[in-house]
């Protein structure tokens, strides 16, 4: 099945949605701002428009929902951005929904989650559509400025209104396209990316504990330098790790502090921010193990080393017969220009996987460049995207007996 999409009509949207916020050639729309929310209301008129029943619900997620019976599938991203960043992070998948819904006539609803940028939280957005999401976490969630989530939703004029829940049986599943934000699919000339899974990532932050003491007179013989001890373990992970991940696992030092970092001072603490990120579980669990020996193994020396916080999210497969779907319509319009590849960062179907089949297609990002203003994608990938995008909506709406 072929459905034309309209390229021209796709891209007018993307431009006009880029004008709220502009900031030089992309983006400034923080969740809840004044743009942000100016760009709610735009995205809710315009799937009005599409002959969708819009709705924007009590944490700010945008939706509309096709009218008359059947199954239905979901399409969706989110349309706010990072500080002064890109134009298509996001507002590329939920635009694509938006012409999908009007090219179909019928049998896509569209939905943009609230703040998957994270500057609230983590997914809250689509974390309340599936039933994720406690009025308790609601009330203690602020921003980096220290503005409560709850006073946002009402200065947003979005508090009194009702949370939306996901109707699980309403749904044949969820897709979400989205820049790739690598430079991947650019370096292998491919065109479109099929996502496989989505990465989990196991997040630490460990602890060193010395004798802060004089820089002079200390001895090196009967020092316990905190600093030495990070620095040693973040070697050895670095020594270790590469025996025991797979190929494309990838871990990350963010951030280390030296107390009281001073000059002339031996650190009598210190502390490492550390991650690692992959799609499979039992990978994520056996390097959980080699951390574990690693940090056993620094406790031999001076220093009490211990990992005082962990957090993690688990990595989420992508339904295969909607991977299958994406290819075929891939192959159609673009063959051979095509790749199945996991996704290194995190995206709304990764919470949407919870309650129903869910996919991801992505498209080139120019330099790999995303996070940032200058971000932007081909014209002609973008609308070779959506053509997929519809493709593969149209089969499995039309199909589902075959899918999955
Ligand atoms: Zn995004």
């Amino acid at each position: 099945m072929t459905t034309r999409i309209n390229g021209e009509r796709l891209l007018r949207d993307l431009y006009e949605l880029r004008k709220i916020g502009e900031y030089k050639t992309g983006v400034h729309r923080p969740t809840y701002s004044p743009e942000d929310v100016q760009s709610r209301h735009w995205l809710a008129a315009r799937l009005s428009a599409a002959g969708l029943d819009p709705e924007i619900d009590g944490i700010g997620n945008v939706l509309g929902r096709a009218r008359g019976e059947g199954p239905k599938l979901l399409l969706g991203s989110h349309v706010e951005t990072q500080p002064h960043a890109g134009w298509l992070d996001g507002a590329l998948g939920v635009l694509y929904g938006l012409e999908v819904a009007r090219t179909l006539g019928g049998g896509i609803d569209v939905a943009a989650w609230a703040d998957e940028e994270g500057h609230f939280g983590s997914f809250i957005g689509s974390r309340s559509f599936c039933g994720m999401l406690t009025d308790t976490e609601i009330d203690t969630l602020h921003n980096r400025e220290g503005t409560a989530l709850r006073d946002a939703l009402a200065q947003a004029g979005f508090a009194d209104r009702p949370r939306a829940m996901v109707d699980p049986a309403r749904y044949r599943g969820y897709m979400e396209a989205h820049i790739e934000q690598g430079a991947e699919l650019e370096d292998t000339g491919k065109r479109i990316g099929i996502v496989t899974a989505i990465v989990g990532s196991h997040r630490f932050r460990i602890l060193f504990e010395g004798v802060q003491n004089h820089a002079g007179t200390t001895r090196m013989s009967i020092r316990k330098d905190a600093g030495v001890a990070l620095v040693n373990l973040a070697h050895a992970i670095y020594q270790r790790f590469p025996a025991v991940v797979g190929p494309r696992t990838v871990w990350t030092t963010g951030r280390i502090t030296l107390d009281p970092g001073a000059a002339s001072i031996v650190p009598g603490r210190a502390e490492m921010v550390f991650q690692f990120r992959d799609t499979d579980p039992a990978l994520l669990a056996k390097l959980d193990g080699e951390l574990e020996t690693l940090v056993a193994d620094a406790n031999r020396g001076p220093c009490t080393v211990t990992i005082a916080e962990r957090g993690q999210s688990t990595p989420q497969s992508m339904d295969a017969g909607f991977q299958d779907a994406l290819e075929r319509a891939a192959e159609l319009h673009a063959p051979s220009l095509h790749v199945r590849m996991p996704s290194g960062a995190g995206h709304d179907a990764q919470i949407l996987a919870e309650r129903m089949k869910s996919a991801m297609l992505f498209v080139p990002s120019i330099g790999g460049i995303s996070h940032h203003y200058a971000e932007d994608t081909k014209d002609e990938d973008i609308v070779l995207g959506c053509q997929v995008f519809a493709d593969a909506a149209a089969e499995i709406i039309a199909n589902g007996t075959n899918v999955g």
